[in-house]
Formats: C-alpha cells, structure tokens, sequence
C-alpha cells in the first residue's frame, strides 16, 4: 500500500491544518496550513514534541493526548494550540489512529471564528436583554424562535418556553388579527411601523410602537420576521393630554376656536362630498360687562362656566359647543336646516333666560344669537370665516333688534 496517498488526502481535507504524530507525541509530518496556523516554519516544528505547541497552562492535556496515541483511539478534543508569537487558537483537534504506520493524524479546526462569533452574539444577546424595548424573532408560521429579557417578562415566559408559541398565546383576539395581517405583509417582503392598542380586560390600555422587517436568506428568501417595539403608552397619554390642551379653553373647558376652526373645515369638506348638512350658531351674550361691572370679574367667569355647562347640556353631545372668545360661543348644530336650528336655538334661549346661573347673586342672563346654514352659502368656496362672518353679521342684526333674539 501507498502511504504517500493516505498522507495526501488526509493533508489535502479542508481544514485548518493537519500534523502527525509518533506514539512519544513528536511531529513527524505536517502540512502547509498547519504551517500557517501557527506560524512556525515546518522545520521548526518537525520532531519536536506536541508540547511546543501547546501553551503551559494546558500541559495537563499533553498526557490526555498521548494516552489517546497510546491507546490508538479515535477521538476528538478541544484545545489551545500556541501559536510562534505566543497568541493563542481556539482549536478542535481530531484524531485518527493509522495502525499500518503507528502514526496519529491530528486534523486541527480553528474555532477562533466560531467562538468570536459565539461571544458576539452572547454580546448581542446581553445588549438585546438591557434594552428598553421588546425584541422578538418569528418564524413564517408565526412561531417565536428568540424574545429578549423584556418580551418574555411581559409574556410571562421564558427563553426555552416562548420557543414555538404565537401571538394567540399573548394577546387577545383582535390584536392578533392585526399582527398577523402585518406579518403576512413582511412576509411579502416589505418593513413595517404599526401602532399596536392592546385593550385589557381591566379596562386599561397599553401602545406599542412595533417596527417589523424580514430577515432573508443570502438567495434572499424570507426566513423569519424580526420585530421590535416599544411601549408608548405613555407617550401616547401626553400627547392626548397636550391635544386636549391645545383645543380647550381653560375657562370653560369648551372646544376652543382652533378646533371649531378645525372642525369646520372638515365639516365643509364632508358636505361637499355628502351633501351632510349642518348650521353654525354665533351666540353673545347681553350686556355681560354689566355683570362684570356689578359683581365683579370672579362672578363674572362663574357665569361664564356655569353658562358653558348649561349651553352644552342643552345643544347635547350631537352637536357642538365652543368659546368663541370672551361671552361669545360658537355651536354647530349637524343635520340641521336653519329654521330647525332657529328653533332649538330658541328653544335654549328661553331655558336659560329662566335659569338662575348663580343663587347667591341671582344672576340670570339672555343671549343673541346669529344663524347660518351650511345650505345657505356657495359651497365651493365656502371656508370657515365665511361661515362664521355671516353668523356674525345675523348676531348683530339680532344685537341692533333690541338683543334676546335668535335670527
Ligand atoms: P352686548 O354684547 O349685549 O352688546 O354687551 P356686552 O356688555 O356683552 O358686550 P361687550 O362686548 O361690550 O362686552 C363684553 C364683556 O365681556 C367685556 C368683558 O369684560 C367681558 N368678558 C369677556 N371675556 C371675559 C372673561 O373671560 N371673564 C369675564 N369675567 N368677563 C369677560
Ligand atoms: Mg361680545
Ligand atoms: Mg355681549
């Protein structure tokens, strides 16, 4: 038999090197890559003992390693080889008895790369945990393969647990609906940012912010859908809460002009496509500065809020109720024509003048109160000045009438 072929295969097998060695673990033979691995020139290491190449602190795997030569086993093991500058490899060594010639073939795979990456994505796996926000991989059926720290504490789970398991196992319902038609469309290929209201049963509500993108083979398959989301309940409640700051009037807590600005540009919008209609309402207070004049300001913004609870209880939550600015409001009155709007305003003009707005003064006050229907005006071009310029003009025809009037 050949010899030289046996060592030309084994020599020739793709891996990071290979070496021989004698039953006293001396180096009979090796090859070029394991040349390179180490860096010693193959004279340097030929008929030396494995020892040189192993670093100190593993001298007790040289015996391990020779009764392996001795015993003529098969085996593997994973090791530290000292490289010439004295850096060291992570290598798995493989052996192989070949009893023709007593020898040892020692196939070596270097792990540094294996174990880099290992570590790396120990790293990531630590960074992904310490985040603030949830991450997840999915499979395309929509199994959990991978959730961080934070993902697992909200699903109550754990990280051999939530392998396998789906949305249906966490989240009602409905959400689950929504989840799955995103994921579909990631699945397709596409990146998506979604805002995810789960309602829970105790009435409260969590938002998440949930960013998706596929993850893809190199033939650019797709194999799995990663995600990440935040919680931005909070978020979500100051900006309601700035919102509603912004469109109320802190007196009163009535809409705004902003807002009824606002709503009637999408109120106009909506007639010109549905033909809904609706009338806007100017309403002024009468000789509100006598009030003031005789009972003060702080009585005056009393009546001020007790009349804009009793305006929207009588307008009802239909419609509209907002300060215009000081003792003028503005109430938008849907589906209503202006003589059905003039006899509801009329109808309220009376109740409040019957009204005591405050016992201890005995204050009661009237209003005039201009009209305009949305039906009235040439749609096209209406804006919402108009609107309110023509409500504005019938409130000072109904002033110029002698006041307490609706026109
Ligand atoms: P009329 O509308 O019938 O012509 O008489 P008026 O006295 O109601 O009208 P005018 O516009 O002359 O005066 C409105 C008064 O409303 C003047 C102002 O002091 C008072 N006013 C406006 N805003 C407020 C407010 O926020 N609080 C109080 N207390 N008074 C206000
Ligand atoms: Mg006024
Ligand atoms: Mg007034």
């Amino acid at each position: 038999m050949d010899h030289s072929l046996i060592f030309d295969f084994a020599f020739h097998i793709a891996l990071d090197g290979v070496f021989v060695l004698n039953t006293d673990g001396i180096m009979v033979d090796l090859n070029g890559d394991f040349e390179k691995l180490l860096g010693y020139s193959k004279s340097e290491l030929m008929d030396q003992s494995i020892k040189k190449i192993m670093p100190r602190a593993n001298d007790e795997n040289v015996p391990r390693i020779l009764k392996q030569i001795v015993s003529k086993e098969r085996g593997y093991i994973e090791i530290q080889l000292e490289k010439k500058n004295l850096e060291l490899i992570d290598s798995y060594l493989m052996f192989s008895f070949y009893q023709p010639l007593d020898l040892l073939f020692v196939f070596v795979k270097d792990l540094t790369f294996y174990k880099n990456q290992h570590r790396e994505l120990s790293q990531l796996k630590k960074t992904l945990d310490m985040l603030d926000s949830y991450v997840y991989i999915k499979d395309d059926q929509g199994r959990y393969q991978y959730a961080n720290e934070l993902t697992l504490k909200l699903f109550n789970t754990t990280a051999e647990e939530v392998k396998g398991t789906k949305d249906y196992d966490y989240f009602p319902v409905t959400v689950v609906e929504k989840l799955r038609m995103i994921d579909q469309q990631v699945l397709k290929g596409q990146q998506s940012s979604e805002e995810i209201v789960v309602n829970h049963d105790d009435g409260s509500k969590q938002v998440y912010l949930e960013l998706k993108a596929p993850l893809r083979n190199e033939d650019g398959s797709i194999h799995h859908i990663l995600g990440i989301s935040y919680d931005i309940t909070e978020r979500k409640r100051l900006e309601e809460e700035v919102r509603e700051l912004s469109i109320r009037d802190p007196l009163t807590n009535l809409y705004n002009r902003r807002y009824i600005n606002e709503r009637l540009e999408s109120d106009i919008k909506r007639y010109l496509q549905k033909k809904e209609t609706f009338s806007v309402v100017l309403l002024d207070i009468d000789f509100f500065k006598s009030i003031n004049d005789r009972y003060g300001h702080v009585v005056g913004d009393q009546i001020l809020q007790v009349f804009s609870k009793l305006l929207e209880k009588e307008v009802g939550q239909k419609h509209l109720v907002g300060r215009y600015g000081g003792e003028e409001f503005i109430v938008i009155l849907y589906d209503m024509s202006h003589s059905e709007a003039l006899k509801k305003m009329s109808s309220i003009s009376l109740t409040v003048q019957k009204t005591l707005l405050d016992t201890r003064n005995g204050i009661k006050i009237k209003f005039s109160a201009g009209i305009i229907s949305i039906d009235e005006l040439d749609h096209l071009e209406c804006t919402p000045k108009d609107m309110i310029e023509k409500a504005d003009q019938s409130l000072l025809l109904a002033k110029q009438n002698g006041r307490n009037m609706v026109i």
